[in-house]
């Protein structure tokens, strides 16, 4: 299928207490921008930063002639919040995330958008020589390699933020009304045709990294809920399997008793696990079943759209359904 032409480029970047990297990060954006052939703007979210960075915002988004677009949260709503906020104000074609601690050069962009034009509605990136810490580099390759075995879908790097997305797509997840999401696992559910670019990285500047341990672990929450309910379906098949042991344990038990006699079973301790055994495998059954139930109520409570139409060519419908915007 053929593209749409790009005609305007929106590069997306959340801000959280970054006013030492804000002017160099405008700076190498802009110059990054001003090298393509489309038009540009800069939409900066401030997820409720308090040092000055929300005032510099303000300050370069009312320069005249300014590319810059500022979008200030009231609080601090977390990272992937403030990236959903910047592209309800977006206005282009292909929009580009990226990070405001300049660890994702803002030189890539142009090779994404080129990647984009050659018809591609996602464009991911994987990070060469990540400059991380060990532990994050491990944590994270163990991540991707779940996320691998539970789509089948070969990403490398879900992590890295500078991505680019096309229009359609962010439209589609701006429709999702989960309060936590993953922005590139979303992007990945709604797109058909993906693909990951190297791109280099940087070590952070200045600051630290805005994410404590905690705030990794929630994350890592929010990536694995966003991306399926496999770990409530994992619940009744393993809970099953330990059950039907359980069940079929007893009952050997049971017959042991019968063949050996009283004394062998120690005089009712083996009958009293074999008790124990049913129930746990009870339990098991149980709590798969309520799984299955929660993992229904889940799907149906975040009320994805059912589908989401990219187009429509040639179409004399003019009914104005809720359906046709879904
Ligand atoms: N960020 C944000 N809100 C937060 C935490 C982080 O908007 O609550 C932004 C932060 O300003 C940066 C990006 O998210 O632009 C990535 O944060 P960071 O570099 O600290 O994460 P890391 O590189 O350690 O994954
Ligand atoms: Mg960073």
């Amino acid at each position: 299928m053929s593209e749409q032409p790009i005609k305007k480029v929106s590069v997306v970047i959340p801000v959280y207490n970054e006013q030492e990297s804000l002017p160099e990060l405008v700076r190498r954006t802009t110059t990054a921008c001003a090298t393509l052939s489309q038009a540009y703007e800069i939409v900066l979210v401030d997820d409720g930063s308090s040092d000055s960075s929300a005032e510099m915002l303000t300050a370069m988004a009312e320069e005249p002639g300014s590319h810059v677009v500022a979008v200030l949260l009231n609080r601090n709503y977390g990272q992937h919040s403030a990236i959903m906020a910047g592209f309800s104000h977006v206005s282009g074609d292909l929009i580009i995330t990226l990070d405001a601690d300049l660890q994702n050069p803002p030189e890539e962009i142009p090779r994404l958008v080129e990647k984009a034009e050659e018809g591609y509605d996602v464009v991911g990136t994987v990070r060469q020589n990540r400059q991380d810490s060990w532990f994050r580099k491990k944590a994270s390759r163990m991540i991707n390699h779940l996320i691998q075995r539970a789509t089948g879908k070969a990403m490398g790097d879900y992590g890295c933020m500078l991505r680019a997305y096309r229009r359609h797509i962010i439209e589609a997840m701006l429709h999702c009304h989960e309060r936590s999401t993953f922005i590139p696992i979303l992007a990945n559910t709604f797109a058909r045709r993906a693909i990951e670019i190297p791109v280099l990285h940087a070590e952070r500047e200045f600051g630290d990294s805005k994410y404590s341990l905690m705030r990794l672990i929630n994350l890592m929450y929010d990536l694995v809920t966003c991306l399926t309910t496999t770990p409530l379906r994992m619940l009744s098949v393993v809970g099953s399997l330990i059950a039907l042991a359980g069940f079929a344990f007893s009952l050997l038990l049971i017959l042991l008793r019968l063949f050996f006699g009283p004394a062998w079973a120690a005089d009712g301790v083996f009958m009293l696990f074999a008790v124990l055994f049913i129930f746990i495998g009870a339990q098991f059954v149980g709590m798969g079943l309520l799984g299955e139930y929660i993992g229904r109520i889940y799907n149906d409570v975040r009320a994805r759209p059912r589908y989401f139409i990219q187009r429509v060519i040639n179409s004399s419908f003019t009914g104005s359904s809720e359906d046709d915007k879904k």
